[in-house]
Formats: structure tokens, C-alpha cells, sequence
């Protein structure tokens, strides 16, 4: 396995470039600030393929979150619902009639790579428990259609390298969910951040969680989830980290608690995880599905920033040390899917990423913060 730092700088924007970008769209504010966050990978590229149409999407896993973002699209102006993949019949027509499927664009996992022969999707949505994300993407990927995956991108760090080559062997774009990347909240922050507003970032304390219900639920069965609530919210800490740092970390140690061992025998409950920067920067961050909590505090040599909330599906909420944040009040999903749908029928990139190497990223993190709780001690990943 190579080392880790050099997973970690491969097809990263090179951080002059990010800076200088950033100091460019907090320039703007509002809805209209959106669209110039998108950077050109490929001027050339870009300027020959125009479109003259909407992403057409279909949706594979019609559950909660399947079904948010279905309704978030009707008010995209880039991306359309045109397809579902789904195991559960009886969701058919309730879904045909509410978004005008055809028949031609319905299939279930077994059928999924006869969408090879349909030219009218362009890209399929996974929103299944992330134990399947692996499977479905390979699967997606061989049918020739680019992929968008949901958090977190696979279980384990080695499916998500196996997705990543999949989809670069099929020469289809993979990217993952990260809806945060486009909320003009968190973009505010990032962008004040690396605007150098609040000097050098020394210390960040976050944290996300929730009272889990149903004990029956696939989020409980490792099988399925992968692992608990780090896997499931404890990602968004860990993405929040690493995109507010603007560089990756080089050590994390982690420590678990378990107050119900038999709801949570197979997944965590509560773990705290604390990250250490190459600069310096240390992250201290908290995840549970035993209690709501969520918060997200960035200090610096000349200025903080503060969300709260700080994950949610929003209105989020925060002040920096320049007073309260007012940014635009916006449905997560529809400018994610927008921003997504530039992404790739424009060939654009996002600053921060919502490429694969961006979900892989955090999976070699959420390994080594397992591997830490399993082992004891610090997790040196420079080094692994
Ligand atoms: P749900 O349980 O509500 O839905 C999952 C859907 O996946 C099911 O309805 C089903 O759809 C399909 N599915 C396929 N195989 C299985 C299986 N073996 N067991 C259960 N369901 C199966 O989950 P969510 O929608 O809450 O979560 C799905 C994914 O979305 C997760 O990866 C989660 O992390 C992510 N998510 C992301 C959020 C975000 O803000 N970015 C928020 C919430 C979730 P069908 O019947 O159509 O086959």
C-alpha cells in the first residue's frame, strides 16, 4: 500500500489555487455566489461541452434520504429525476406518478446493468445503506453511467479505492454526497477561513449526533451500516476538519463508550476522535447515537467561527468573531444536485472536492479512528 500522504495529494487543488478561489466567492453573496464557486478543471474541455440540457438522474434506494432528495430536484434548474432503481415494488408507481417515470427508466438491482442500452440517464444517485454503496457503484459503473454516492462512500477505505478504479476504468465521474460542500454557510467559513480572516486555524471542536430509535434498523447491523455512528454522522466532523484545515491529518487518536452494549453490540454508539494537522492544527471532534447534539467551532490566531447547527438539513446557524453569519437560506439537495450536475456535464471541480478521493480520504481517517479505538494509542497514518 503506498503511503497515505500521497493517497491524500493526489488530485487535490494545489492550495494557492484554492485560496485564491476562495477569496473570489466570498466576494458574492446570495444564491447567485453558487455558481461561480464551481472551478474549471478543463477550460478547453469545458468550452466544447456546453450543455444545452439538465443532468437526468435516477435514484437508486427510494428510503428517507432517497426520497429528500427526489423532492429537492424539483427545484433544480441543471438536473431532472428521470429514473429509480428500487427492490420494492410497491414504490413503483407511487414514484412514476409523483415524477413522471417512464417504464423504460425503472429497474431493480438485478437489472441495473441493462441500463447500458437506455441513452436517457446520465448518472445514478446511490442512496442505499453504506455497506452496499460498493457493490452499487461497481455495478453503476459497469452499465456506463457516472455515479453519485452518498456518505460515507463504502465501509472500509479499500472498497472505496476499489470504487474509484471502477469508475476511472469505465471513464465515468464518481461523486460523493457531500451536500455541505455547497451550503453558503459552511462556504462562507471555508472561504473566510482560507482568506486568511481568522489567521492561522489552531483548534477545532466538533461534534454530531442523534438518539437513534428503532433497534431493528439497518443503521444497528455492521452488515449493512458498516459501523455506527461515526460511519453514519461522525463523517460529517471529519469532513468538516479537513475541509476547514485545508490539509489532511497525520495522526488521529480515538476512544470509544458504549453505555448500550446490546442495542449497539455490533456498531459504535459514542467514539471521540481527536486529529493532529502537519501545521499544527488539532481537531477534537465527538460523534453518538445516543444523544442530539451538533456544533462547530474553528479557532484561529486572529478570529473563530461557530455553527450551530452546523450539519443539519438547516436552516444552519453561526457567528464568527466579525458577528453573525447571514447567508442565504437555501434546500441543501437542490443546489447540491445543481452544483453536481455542472460538475459533470460541464467538467467543473469543487473547492472543497466532492470527488471520490475526497470520500476516500475520509475512509482512510475513519479506518484509522477504528483502528485506533481497536488497537489503543495514536494512529500514525503519515505512515501507515
Ligand atoms: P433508508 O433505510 O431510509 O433507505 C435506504 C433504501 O435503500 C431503502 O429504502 C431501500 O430502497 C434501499 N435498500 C437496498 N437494499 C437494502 C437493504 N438490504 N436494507 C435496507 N434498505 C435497502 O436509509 P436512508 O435513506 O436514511 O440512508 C441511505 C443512505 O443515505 C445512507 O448511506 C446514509 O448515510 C445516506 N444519508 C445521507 C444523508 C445526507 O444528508 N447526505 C442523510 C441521510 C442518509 P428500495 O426499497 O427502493 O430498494
Amino acid at each position: 500500500m503506498p503511503p497515505l500522504l500521497s493517497v491524500f495529494n493526489q488530485n487535490l487543488v494545489p492550495m494557492d489555487s484554492r485560496r485564491n478561489f476562495l477569496q473570489k466567492i466570498t466576494l458574492g453573496s446570495g444564491l447567485a455566489s453558487l455558481a461561480p464557486t464551481l472551478l474549471s478543471a478543463t477550460p478547453a474541455a469545458d468550452a466544447r461541452q456546453k450543455p444545452a440540457r439538465k443532468l437526468r438522474v435516477a435514484i437508486m434506494g427510494l428510503g428517507s434520504y432517497g426520497n429528500r432528495v427526489a423532492k429537492a430536484m424539483k427545484d433544480c434548474k441543471s438536473a431532472e429525476l428521470v429514473g429509480i432503481v428500487t427492490g420494492s415494488p410497491e414504490k413503483i408507481p407511487v414514484w412514476q406518478k409523483e415524477y413522471g417515470i417512464p417504464d423504460k427508466n425503472v429497474y431493480n438491482y438485478e437489472t441495473v446493468g441493462q441500463m447500458k442500452n437506455n441513452p436517457d440517464i446520465d448518472v445514478v444517485y446511490i442512496i442505499t445503506p453504506n455497506s452496499l454503496h460498493h457493490t452499487h457503484t461497481l455495478q453503476v459503473a459497469a452499465a456506463g453511467k457516472h455515479v453519485i454516492c452518498e456518505k460515507p462512500m463504502a465501509d472500509t477505505a479499500a472498497n472505496a479505492r476499489k470504487m474509484m478504479a471502477a469508475c476511472e476504468k469505465a471513464g465515468v465521474k464518481l461523486l460523493i454526497g457531500y451536500r455541505l460542500h455547497f451550503e453558503p454557510y459552511t462556504r462562507k467559513v471555508i472561504g473566510m477561513i482560507q482568506a486568511g480572516e481568522m489567521g492561522k486555524l489552531n483548534y477545532i471542536d466538533n461534534y454530531q449526533g442523534f438518539k437513534i430509535g428503532d433497534p431493528t434498523q439497518w443503521r444497528l447491523k455492521k452488515s449493512l451500516a458498516g459501523g455506527g455512528a461515526l460511519m453514519d454522522v461522525g463523517v460529517y466532523c471529519l469532513n468538516a476538519a479537513r475541509y476547514l484545515a485545508n490539509e489532511e491529518p497525520i495522526w488521529v487518536t480515538a476512544q470509544e463508550t458504549k453505555t448500550d452494549p446490546v442495542k449497539f453490540a455490533e456498531v459504535d454508539e459514542t467514539i471521540q476522535f481527536q486529529l493532529g494537522f502537519p501545521s499544527g492544527l488539532v481537531a477534537s471532534c465527538a460523534t453518538t447515537y445516543n444523544f442530539n447534539f451538533e456544533r462547530l467551532y474553528a479557532h484561529g490566531t486572529k478570529g473563530f467561527a461557530e455553527m450551530s447547527p452546523a450539519y443539519g438539513y438547516g436552516p444552519l446557524k453561526g457567528r464568527t468573531h466579525k458577528g453573525p453569519l447571514d447567508e442565504p437560506i437555501v434546500t441543501h439537495q437542490t443546489v447540491q444536485m445543481d452544483g453536481m450536475a455542472d460538475i459533470i456535464l460541464n467538467n467543473k471541480t469543487l473547492n472543497p472536492p466532492v470527488d471520490g478521493q475526497e470520500g476516500l480520504n475520509d475512509m482512510i481517517v475513519l479506518d484509522a479512528i477504528y483502528k485506533s479505538i481497536r488497537d489503543g494509542g495514536r494512529k500514525v497514518i503519515l505512515n501507515e
